[in-house]
């Protein structure tokens, strides 16, 4: 059977327990602070019985869980702008061209024009967006707006490729026919068949777990028996060769549906694609990445912390907590994104010489935050969160255009500028994760353990908590303003826990105050600050988060930083970028401009001998975040938060050189 009882015991950090004795403040038990730096002090789970299993398979003791998307909403604010522009994306995409392939491959007639790029009835790869990320979009967004048109749409799509798949009668459902199978299983040149699968069979899986659609699920299950058929007869040494072929996320989609069914054979069917080659250092807490292909492999992860979350082997959260923490230290950039040409290309530190056109492909951010909530939910760390912001802020936000158009790479290069998909000729693997990632903007901004509230992102929103009768709204403008407020709107005034992240960023000390009554103590940044308190309607946390400007350098280079306001990265406009054509709208392949020239020079400026200082760049407008920096040879630049440059060219590294002695 499935392993639902092992439980993973948090090791108990260093608790230094600060009572929050400010008046008003109902102080019992004190609150937890920490001040190691490590986020949330755990405490050992209580209650030492069985854990019990929730409806998605996972150990419910101990951990960090988000909320159903479907109790969080967006209030006004930018969060919730760019979620309608994607939501009129999906809108304008139409099931007969989407299905196109589907039916044909399926032997059903289709007279629709199909779209192109990545969807043509040529590409390889088509059906990974048309039946799978365009699917999960339409459940995620049905979850997170309550919008019934999205489930609507979501079923008839449902509905639309359980016909294909009835009509193919083997399980098997793809917009491609088995031959590209046949072919990866002798060998022969193919792009990654099991890629789009996965991604087929994520989207039903979202649609049954997300608007509980009853058709999605033995959709799923019929292609996940076809794999499991696939295999036989296919010897362990053939299949490890296979797998060099990117294959998604296939072993997260398999533990998913086997935690759903509890049907012990799809987690036999995810082992499959267990790749010993790939895992084994990193369990060795071994850096083996360089020359690996980056949105191939975080996947693989993903599937491995899933693994762990369902059959409890502690061998698998080892592996997702060292990769996360090298990816995020000796691997990425400072927008919270890592690769270069789709590839970890370097030794782990030494990203000098790597900004280019071809950095952070943005489907990359999108496992990668996937993956940090998910350890989030193991340790509770603030740090896990912090990052996140760092990536939500800095390389989502401004990925998608006001049409809904997705970025793939990300420049970092001087001189370079942001270039997106067209409408429907790319369908890029970054459209797909981008159109997901735009529809579910609420999914990590709450989190809860047991009855304690976490508040982890400053998003306007509010957060219905029907289990505790705890009703919140989040008002905020952050990042333009340098704090939030969370309001209690109704609660059963019994008392119970408000975590709220102190981020690491933080300049002077975070302030938080009651019902306009300061808080003495507020945990240090990089970590969590609890309020204990029966709180009733109408009682008011008011959170400072100051922010400062503040440098990270590359890895590799001291010589070179990038400069941040709080979690904002901020980039020095470089004067306007093309308007349009080929170099502005890029169509399915290549996914960056032909002939881009080679990046210009990084703008020059005099640091100062302390860490992390900005001597060269002063505040003008705190109410507009706007900047203004000075070269030696006295150029000017005009900086702004890195997601609000949208048609300019600009640079987000800077070289630095020692001041010239007197
Ligand atoms: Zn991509």
């Amino acid at each position: 059977m499935i392993k639902h009882s092992r439980r993973d015991v948090l090791k108990v950090a260093t608790a230094v327990t600060t009572a929050l004795c400010a008046r008003g403040v109902a102080a019992l038990p004190a609150p937890h602070v920490d001040t190691a730096g490590t986020g949330f002090a755990g405490v050992t789970p209580t209650g030492a019985g069985p854990a019990k299993a929730d409806p998605t398979g996972e150990d419910l003791a101990g951990k960090w869980h988000p909320f159903p998307l479907t109790a969080v909403r967006l209030g006004p604010g930018v969060f919730r702008e760019q979620a309608e522009i994607n939501a009129r994306y999906l809108d304008s995409l139409t099931h007969d061209r989407l299905l196109h392939s589907f039916r044909l491959t399926a032997g059903l007639t289709s007279t629709a024009t199909p779209y192109g790029g990545w969807e043509e009835p040529t590409c390889e790869l088509r059906g990974h967006f048309a039946g799978g990320h365009y699917l999960s979009g339409l459940a995620l967004a049905a979850a997170t707006s309550a919008n019934d048109d999205f489930k609507k749409r979501g079923e008839e799509f449902v509905a639309a490729l359980a016909e294909c798949q009835k009509k193919i009668g083997t399980g098997y459902l793809s917009a491609f026919p088995p031959d590209l199978f046949e072919h990866l299983a002798k060998g022969q040149s193919v792009w990654a068949p099991f890629y789009t699968y996965h991604k087929v069979m994520a989207g039903l899986l979202d649609m049954h777990t997300l608007t509980g659609n009853a058709d999605a699920l033995p959709v799923a299950e019929g292609m996940a028996k076809w794999v499991s058929s696939y295999f036989t007869g296919i010897s362990a040494e053939q299949r490890q060769r296979m797998l060099r072929t990117e294959y998604g996320g296939m072993n997260e989609v398999l533990v998913n549906l086997a935690a759903l069914t509890q049907k012990d054979r799809y987690l036999e069917t995810a082992r499959l694609f267990e790749q010993p080659g790939f895992l084994d250092p990193l369990a060795e807490r071994r850096d083996e990445l360089r020359g690996l292909h980056a949105n191939t492999h975080v996947p693989k992860i993903i599937g491995a912390a899933r693994m762990y979350e369902v059959s409890g082997e502690r061998r698998y959260r080892e592996i997702a907590e060292y990769f996360l923490e090298e990816v995020l230290t000796a691997r990425n950039y400072v927008i919270g994104n890592t690769s270069l040409g789709e590839h970890w290309s370097t030794a782990p530190g030494q990203l000098q010489g790597t900004l280019a056109w071809e950095n952070a492909e943005c489907c990359v951010a999108y496992n990668l935050m996937k993956l940090q909530r998910l350890v989030f939910g193991w340790t509770g760390r603030a740090r896990w969160m912090d990052e996140y912001e760092r990536a939500l802020l800095n390389c989502r936000l401004g990925t998608q255009d006001a049409h809904g158009l997705k970025q793939y790479f990300f420049p970092l290069g001087a001189g370079y500028w942001r270039a997106y998909n067209s409408p429907d000729e790319s369908f890029w693997c970054c459209t797909g994760t981008g159109a997901e990632e735009f529809a579910k903007l609420t999914d990590s901004i709450y989190f809860h353990r047991g009855s304690d509230l976490y508040v982890n992102q400053f998003i306007a929103s509010s957060l219905d908590w029907k289990e505790e009768g705890l009703t919140l709204e989040q008002v905020t403008r952050f990042p333009s303003e340098q704090g939030t407020t969370l309001k209690v709107k109704s609660s059963r005034a019994i008392p119970r826990t408000i975590h709220i992240r102190i981020p690491g960023w933080v300049a002077g000390g975070a302030q938080v105050a009651i019902n306009g009554r300061p808080l003495e103590a507020v945990a240090d940044p990089g970590s969590y600050v609890g309020v204990r308190r029966a709180w009733r309607a109408g009682d008011t946390i008011t959170v400072q988060l100051p922010m400062a400007l503040w440098s990270q350098t590359l890895p590799g280079d001291d010589s070179i930083a990038a400069v941040l306001y709080g979690p904002l990265v901020l980039a020095a406009d470089l004067g306007a970028g093309p308007a349009g054509g080929a170099e502005r709208v890029i169509h399915g392949r290549p996914t960056a401009p032909r002939d881009v020239a080679p990046p210009a020079a990084l703008p020059r400026v005099t640091r100062s001998a302390a860490e992390r200082a900005v001597p060269w760049v002063e505040l003008e407008s705190r109410a507009d975040l706007r900047f203004k920096a000075a070269g030696p040879e006295g150029r000017r630049y005009t900086l702004m938060p890195l997601y609000r440059i949208v048609d300019q060219r600009y640079s987000v590294y800077w070289q630095t050189q020692p001041p010239t002695p007197t």
